[in-house]
């Protein structure tokens, strides 16, 4: 393609909100034919909202939630989010604030850890819990197996090193997710996706969206190294992303590929920026470069 052509794609990529930084970004995207996709926020909306909470204690909910938000205050991720504003409804009229948090720290990919009212409290997954040795009980094993059969996601809560109870968080598909990964189909290009949730969540999730390749409590490095490993068996790979989680495997990916509502660290990892957020909007960036490229085919 000429530069005058490459500079046409680009702009015609900005008026339709897919930002694409630089010539190589427009002609890598053509030749994808693996999609590496992530769950939370890029296919699903990234606006989850806690549907159930499962106590294991007699504690009662609004304690519960106090201790669990003035933790998950201090986190960015969506979860997080989700959590502090249904805890919003528990919360005291007289006592607007979140109890104070001390020694916060967020283990990304894992979930939160901070010390509230005394207690040591850890939100998060599975394998957050191991980390710190605590023991999860059968009937929260129960709960979390029901919880990601419907495709929701359980996260535990655990106090003084025991588990308190379980918040479940669905977060629903991207409309049209189901198309765009059929049409990509069609064009042969394959789709995978990688996530950091756990494998139930992950397997109710992609038999919705009809995926069939799934990877999941990957950590942020391996997400990379999932990339690379496609890239060695002879794919171009192309990633899209939304997170902090996902920047490594953006840079890893021939074209990465941000969700524009997306963290600022994934949106500058990316080569393309998908700015209205819209899946779609991945096979109108291929769309435009083969378009853009095969001219001079
Ligand atoms: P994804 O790859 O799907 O975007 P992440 O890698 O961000 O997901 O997170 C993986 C998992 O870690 C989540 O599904 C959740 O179980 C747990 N997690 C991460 N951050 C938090 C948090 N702030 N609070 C609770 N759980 C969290
Ligand atoms: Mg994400």
């Amino acid at each position: 393609a000429t530069p005058t052509a490459v500079m046409v794609g680009t702009g015609v990529g900005a008026s339709q909100g897919v930002l694409i930084k630089g010539g190589q970004a427009l002609e890598s995207a053509h030749k994808a034919n693996c999609i590496v996709f992530d769950k939370t926020g890029t296919l699903t909306v990234g606006k989850p909202v806690v549907v159930n909470t499962r106590l294991l204690t007699n504690m009662v909910l609004q304690e519960f939630y106090e201790l669990v938000a003035a933790a998950e205050v201090n986190s960015e991720h969506p979860l997080a989010k989700a959590i502090v504003e249904y805890a919003k409804k528990f919360k005291d009229e007289e006592n607007p604030a979140w109890p104070e948090a001390q020694d916060f720290v967020s283990i990304t990919g894992h979930g939160v850890k901070a010390t509230v009212r005394n207690k040591e409290i850890i939100v998060g997954n599975k394998s957050l819990m191991s980390d710190h040795n605590v023991a999860v009980p059968t009937d929260a094993e129960d709960i979390l197996t029901e919880t990601e059969g419907m495709a929701q996601t359980g996260i535990l809560v655990s106090l003084n090193g025991e588990v308190a109870g379980i918040i479940a968080v669905s977060d629903p598909l991207k409309t049209g997710a189901q198309e765009v990964i059929s049409i990509l189909k069609s064009m042969n290009i394959k789709s995978i996706m990688v996530t950091g949730d756990n494998w139930g969540t992950a397997n109710s999730i992609a038999r919705e969206v009809g995926l069939e390749e799934v990877i999941a409590e990957a950590k942020p490095e391996q997400k990379a190294e999932k990339v690379k490993a496609l890239q060695a068996s002879g794919y171009t790979v192309a990633m899209v992303g939304d997170g902090i989680n996902d920047s490594p495997a953006l840079v890893a990916a021939d074209v990465g590929m941000a969700i524009g509502a997306g963290t600022d660290i994934a949106i500058e990892a990316a080569d393309i920026v998908l700015m209205k957020s819209n899946l779609e909007d991945v096979i109108t960036a291929i769309d435009l470069s083969r378009k853009t490229f095969s001219r001079i085919r």
